[in-house]
């Protein structure tokens, strides 16, 4: 159990493709146990590997509402088997890329497939907030962000934006 650094964008392990997972030992669930704890800490409702400086296809996620308690889901090696045409538009935000929420579109409802912490395949329906998080995370294995959904001239923006608050920081 320990909570780990969450990288900043634009770290460049945040921008790589993660390599699909062959092995489910002992690492898996202590990297799984990791990904957990971090997120919780840092009040997260999704956290992927590559956040943490691990290029591999796994992620958590916990949408649940604050009085329904914890539901934390791990996913390896996901896939998106369907996706409705209907659309669903939530404001994201990410660990990677604090203080920039911005409304993103994707598709509402969708259908997956991934692999439980025992390599057991699982197959499941997510819609709204939870199909939302799972796209986001998802998109973290294959090195995209939620920023990378805008269009090019508000993407231009947000990045002078993260640019200027990290700066910031540097001098301080
Ligand atoms: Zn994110």
């Amino acid at each position: 159990m320990a909570i780990k650094k969450i990288l900043l964008y634009p770290n460049p392990l945040l921008l790589r493709e993660s390599t699909k997972i062959e092995k489910f030992d002992e690492s898996l669930v202590n990297l799984a146990r990791d990904l957990i704890d971090t997120m919780y800490d840092a009040d997260g409702v999704g956290l992927a590997a590559p956040q943490i400086g691990i290029n591999k296809r796994i992620f958590v996620m916990d949408c649940s509402r604050e009085d329904e308690g914890k539901d934390c889901r791990i996913v390896i090696n996901p896939q998106i088997e369907y996706q409705s045409e209907e659309i669903g538009s939530y404001k994201e935000g990410c660990l990677s890329i604090p203080g920039i929420t911005e409304e993103i579109s994707r598709p509402k409802v969708i259908k997956v497939l991934y692999q439980d912490i025992n390599g057991v395949l699982e197959r499941n329906t997510y819609d709204d907030l939870w199909s939302t998080c799972f796209q986001h995370e998802l998109d973290h294995l294959n090195g995209k962000l939620f920023i990378d959904h805008l269009r090019p001239m508000k993407k231009i923006l947000v990045k002078n934006k993260m640019k200027k608050s990290s700066k910031k920081e540097k001098k301080e």
